[in-house]
């Protein structure tokens, strides 16, 4: 099902034009209407062929009509609108699937980004990078405590990814064609992009993007997505390191959950045979027998791992190396 919708997005997005920007749209029946208007004032004093793709993430207020209403008044403007709610990310990669453009640049519908820095990011590009990253240098959110999180979160993300930008979350980024549309995206994992672009051996920058307050409509996240992010890291991190073989982690952890199983037991043995200490009195056996199962267990789950990581590659073709380029092949 997945598969067959992206096939016909990848169908209808064969006629390759300059420039896509895409919008995830929930509940932002105020800002549609000013977003299109800037986003048009902006990319109209352009030479580029361009598009703006607006993905309705379920909505449940009026935001339907003010897209419809904006579609019928310019045909550059595309709208999606996605069946419920499924998240920004999902959001997202519906967009990336039906962009035609050989730029591709997300922004918020909320205009908490600045649809003016959009030629910024393209002359960047343009410089030779694969990818910019937008970074909201002063960033304009009601909490304190947010901006504090999300700071904390950055250098967490960096530090783990080895890729080192200021600002993942930021969604006003411009990334070449070729770098983002291989990339599945799960959870909250749209700000990894220029993380897996990076792996994938593109060249990544970032700019300073203004950033401004919300006016119309609430934002629709709490601290809750922190966790998330955090979690989303760790497989980033797994993926990253071992994705080709997992064994490696899953079968360490379980080598070394059996090691401490055969100490604790020769323990055990010590102290009956030696000291005359009973076994039933000390925590050994216990331990003993639970390190053991955690050992077995966390290398039968890595060999379960190598097999669902064969399934990956070889049931979808999908190779384990990419090619920047090939020369009279
Ligand atoms: N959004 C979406 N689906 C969701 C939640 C948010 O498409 O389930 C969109 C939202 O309309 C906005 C963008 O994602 O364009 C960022 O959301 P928000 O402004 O609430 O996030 P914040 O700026 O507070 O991080
Ligand atoms: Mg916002």
């Amino acid at each position: 099902m997945i598969q067959t919708e992206a096939a016909v997005a990848e169908k209808a997005a064969s006629e390759i034009i300059d420039v896509s920007v895409l919008v995830p749209v929930y509940n932002e029946e105020g800002n549609v209407p000013v977003l299109c208007e800037r986003l048009l004032a902006v990319l109209d004093k352009q030479s580029w062929k361009f598009e703006i793709i607006l993905v309705d993430d379920g909505s449940k207020d009026n935001t339907a009509q003010e897209l419809r209403a904006a579609a019928a008044a310019r045909p550059e403007i595309k709208v999606i609108r996605l069946r419920r709610n499924y998240g920004q990310t999902a959001a997202m990669m519906a967009g990336i699937d039906h962009a035609r453009g050989e730029t591709i640049i997300p922004i918020d519908a909320d205009l908490q980004n600045d649809p003016e820095d959009i030629p910024a990011l393209v002359a960047k590009l343009d410089e030779g990078y694969d990818v910019v990253s937008g970074w909201r240098k002063d960033r304009k959110d009601v909490r304190l405590k947010r901006t504090l999180v999300s700071r904390v979160a950055n250098s967490l993300i960096s530090r783990v990814s080895r890729v080192r930008l200021r600002d993942y979350g930021c969604t006003l980024k411009a990334y070449r064609r070729d770098v983002i549309k291989g990339v599945r995206l799960y959870g909250e994992m749209h700000r990894f992009i220029p993380i897996y672009a990076t792996w994938q051996g593109a060249r990544v920058t970032e700019l300073p993007v203004r950033h401004h307050p919300r006016v119309h409509g609430q934002s629709k996240y709490g601290l809750e997505r922190t966790l998330k992010v955090v979690l989303d890291l760790m497989v980033v991190m797994f993926l990253d390191r071992h994705f080709t073989k997992p064994i490696y982690v899953f079968g360490g952890f379980g080598a070394f959950s059996l090691m401490l199983s055969l100490i604790s037991f020769v323990t055990m043995l010590y102290l009956k045979f030696f000291k005359a200490v009973s076994m039933i009195i000390t925590p050994l056996p216990l331990l003993t027998a639970m390190l053991f199962l955690t050992g077995v267990t966390s290398i039968l789950m890595g060999l379960l791992a190598e097999m669902i990581v064969r399934t990956y590659f070889e049931s979808q073709d999908k190779s384990v190396y990419l090619i920047r380029e090939t020369l009279n092949c």
